[in-house]
């Protein structure tokens, strides 16, 4: 069903239910905020609504500014943001400040500098003959009030990124956090406040799936969705009725391509982190290996070395390298994904689930390789979202690329080679919407590449100029002076249709089609061409 339920239930507390925030380390409530009824989310958009006019009246050049200012807001707080990352969302203490908070502040420097440039007017030729008396400009204008739908995963640089760049395109926001990480959703607000936005451009509203789903039907011209494909699908569906946009961020099942020629430690460093960061618990984290039996007894030796060296515990510790998992429910998909493999035959050379000591409440999957696995099995055609690497051993690269295709997913995909041009050879045929050569993922760090997948993974880009241009009514203007008559008004005879049939030939058509219309159509164009100048 749409709302895949890992949401802690609200609290009733008087009359306003309050949704708690627990660490999913230490089990302990750090926070809890209040809850709205479906209801009321229209008002708050409406609210949101009254306040962004006054905003998209400023120049992108202004809005800049309170973008830097909302950076160094940020910076000022980085190490209490950094915290409540890895006490709310379990994320070792270094990959919040690697994998979340370095690259919101080099977003909104990104935003603030690119945005001005991207949503300037924008000139268009008018090149054909007919409308050479014409000229244009396309005009970027904000869509109102933008709704932002978060997941839990990346709770801060995911929605963070789409909140910045729906404010510099002019629009207010209205943001829907993932119920497992309220908390930051309520900071994401206060460092765009504390930069300077005025208060209420940025609203939050916590309630899960019902909630989400109310600001989806809601009068918001945009949802920006990510999440699970499920719950995309029916926000998707939502917004076609009511014929509006949406961005949807979903679910991913990245490949990775080890070439014979790879540079193998750099391969195998590359398929630990990519697996395994955040526990895996990455849309574009990889969830299956491809590697050339040339070398894949060597690159899987070197994956369960590396992977067994990792220090599983207390994600508040710098040194940690894998916390718990964010929900309950996530542990147990990635468990039962784990013995389902193994039952079918795989073979699980290291990892699984594991207890840590002092940290009872916490729930551990140690970082998982697993050979012998096939594509009849369901951990390689379900998101696993958990630290498991199913490596397979192919006989050629076709065999890789057709193997890495067989999927409903196309998020991110990787190709491990020394050789550039087989690299990009392979990226072309692969079916994503990301390819990086020698490394995974880390584009999502870096604004100014766009973000989305192909097939079940999505629809639309995040960040990017093709981010802004979601955001945005992209608006033709065009200006006649006047001076002549379209030829195409009123009133039609005989003479306007022929002259326009030839017309068609003489710019278009080739050798004696062109030269006949020169000769037929010579007299009604001139007569037509008088009618042009001729006013009234
Ligand atoms: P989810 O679909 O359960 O929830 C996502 C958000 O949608 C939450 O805020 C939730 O409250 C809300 N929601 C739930 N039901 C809703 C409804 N009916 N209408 C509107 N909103 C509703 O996903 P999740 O478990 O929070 O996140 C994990 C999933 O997100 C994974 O599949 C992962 O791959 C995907 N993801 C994708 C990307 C990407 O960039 N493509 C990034 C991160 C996560």
């Amino acid at each position: 069903m749409y709302a895949r339920s890992m949401e802690s239930a609200a609290q009733v507390a008087g009359t306003v239910r309050m949704l708690e925030s627990r660490s999913p380390t230490t089990g302990e409530v750090i926070g809890a905020v209040p809850t709205l009824e479906p209801e009321a989310v229209q008002g708050v958009v409406d609210e949101v609504a009254r306040i962004q006019p006054a905003w998209a009246q400023l120049t992108t050049r202004d809005r800049a500014r309170y973008m830097l200012r909302a950076a160094d807001a940020l910076l000022d707080e980085i190490d209490e943001i950094a915290e409540l990352l890895v006490c709310e969302q379990g994320k070792p203490r270094v990959e919040a400040y690697t994998m979340e908070l370095l690259p919101t502040v080099d977003a909104l420097h990104w935003v603030a500098k690119a945005g001005p440039k991207i949503l300037a007017d924008e000139r268009v030729r008018m090149t054909q003959a007919f409308t050479l008396s014409k000229s244009g400009h396309f005009s970027y204008e904000p869509l109102g009030v933008v709704g932002v739908i978060a997941p839990w995963n990346y709770p801060w640089s995911i929605p963070f990124g789409e909140v910045a760049i729906a404010l510099m395109a002019g629009n207010g926001v209205v943001l829907k956090p993932a119920s497992l990480t309220p908390l930051l959703g309520e900071k994401i607000r206060a460092v765009f406040e504390r930069g300077g936005v005025p208060e209420g451009l940025v609203r939050v509203v916590h309630g899960g799936g019902p909630v989400g789903e109310a600001l989806a039907r809601s009068s918001v011209g945009k949802v920006f969705f990510t999440g699970s494909v499920d719950v995309g699908r029916h926000v998707g569906e939502v917004c076609a009725s009511q014929l509006k946009g949406c961005v949807l961020e979903l679910g991913g099942k990245d490949p990775m391509i080890v070439c014979a020629d790879a540079d193998l430690p750099n391969a195998v460093g590359g398929a630990v982190w990519g697996g395994f960061a955040n526990a895996g618990q990455t849309c574009s984290g990889i969830e299956r290996v491809y590697v050339l039996r040339a070398v894949a007894d060597r690159f899987l030796a070197g994956v369960v070395r590396e992977a067994e060296r990792l220090r599983i515990g207390d994600p508040l510790r710098w040194e940690t390298e894998i916390g718990p998992m964010t929900s309950d429910s996530q542990y147990e998909t990635v468990a039962r994904l784990i013995d389902d493999a193994v039952a079918a035959g795989a073979t699980k050379l290291c990892g699984g689930p594991v207890e840590v000591p002092d940290l009872e409440a916490g729930r551990f999957i140690a970082p998982t390789v697993l050979s012998g696995v096939t594509h009849e099995m369901r951990i390689m055609r379900e998101e696993i979202f958990g630290p498991v690497l199913p490596v397979v051993v192919v006989d050629s690269e076709q065999e890789a690329i057709d193997l890495a295709n067989d999927s409903e997913f196309g998020l991110g995909a990787s190709v491990w080679t020394r050789d550039r041009a087989r690299g990009e050879r392979i990226a072309r045929v692969l079916e994503s919407g990301m390819v990086w050569i020698n490394d995974h993922s880390f584009s999502h760090g870096a604004c100014q590449c766009s973000w989305g997948g192909v097939k079940s993974s999505g629809l639309g880009r995040s960040h990017s100029k093709f981010g802004f241009y979601e955001c945005v009514n992209i608006k033709m203007n065009a200006w006649e002076p006047g001076l002549t008559r379209d030829f195409w008004w009123h009133p039609y005879d005989r003479t306007l249709g022929e002259a326009v049939r030839n017309s068609a030939k003489l710019l278009y058509g080739r050798g004696e089609v062109r030269a006949k219309a020169l000769r037929d159509g010579a007299r009604p164009l001139l007569r037509v061409g008088r009618r042009t100048v001729r006013r009234g």
